[in-house]
């Protein structure tokens, strides 16, 4: 099955992606470590990309949409893949649903990390602060930065997907092995 994981930053997308890879075989296809990994390897799209990345602001919808066409042609995707951190603007969602079309894939679900704001900005600051600033924009500014950016360009893509009667909303701030039991329920 292929579905997307949704929330802000620091809401436990990654976490839940990891297990579903080692519970269901499973691939995390994680936009923000594909540009990282870009950055790290100095490729032009790293150099392109990496000011950006560490202000918290988006990069291109066109990027990261021609990551993904391609990332889920891989023979690795067969078994099923995880959106984590993708799509992020409503035209993303859109780019997405036409993709899919095109290759013959199909969602599975939409899957929505429900947290409280509050208890997240003192989460990711927490996180700012134990970084070993392996992340650049793993500061406690460009997280904030990022929450804001979330709730401007990510959120829309919310009722997008409720429109479509695919979202289902799981209670992101329980204990990781909680939340896991939630989405194995709804993934079946
Ligand atoms: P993440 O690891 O998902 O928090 O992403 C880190 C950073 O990568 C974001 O703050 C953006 O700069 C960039 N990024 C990752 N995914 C996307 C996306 N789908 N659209 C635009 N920018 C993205």
């Amino acid at each position: 099955m292929n579905i997307i994981l949704l929330g802000p930053p620091g809401a436990g997308k990654g976490t839940q992606a990891k297990l579903l890879e080692d519970t269901r075989g499973m691939k995390q296809l994680s936009t923000g470590d594909m540009l990282r990994a870009e950055i790290s390897g100095q490729t032009p799209l790293g150099i392109k990309v990496k000011a950006i990345m560490d202000s918290g602001a988006l990069v291109s919808d066109e990027i990261v949409i021609e990551m993904i066409s391609n990332r889920i042609e891989q023979a690795d995707c067969a078994q099923g893949f995880i959106l984590d951190g993708f799509p992020r603007t409503v035209p993303q969602a859109e780019a997405l649903d036409k993709m899919l079309a095109a290759k013959g894939k199909k969602l599975g679900a939409v899957i929505q990390l429900v947290v409280d704001e509050n208890a997240l900005l003192a989460r990711i600051e927490k996180r700012a602060s134990e970084s070993t600033t392996v992340r650049a924009d793993d500061n406690a500014d460009a997280l904030r930065k990022r929450l804001a950016v979330y709730n401007e360009q990510t959120a829309p893509i919310i009722p997008y997907y409720e429109g479509k009667k695919m979202l289902k909303k799981v209670d992101g701030m329980a204990a990781v092995n909680i939340v896991s039991e939630q989405i194995d329920k709804i993934l079946g």
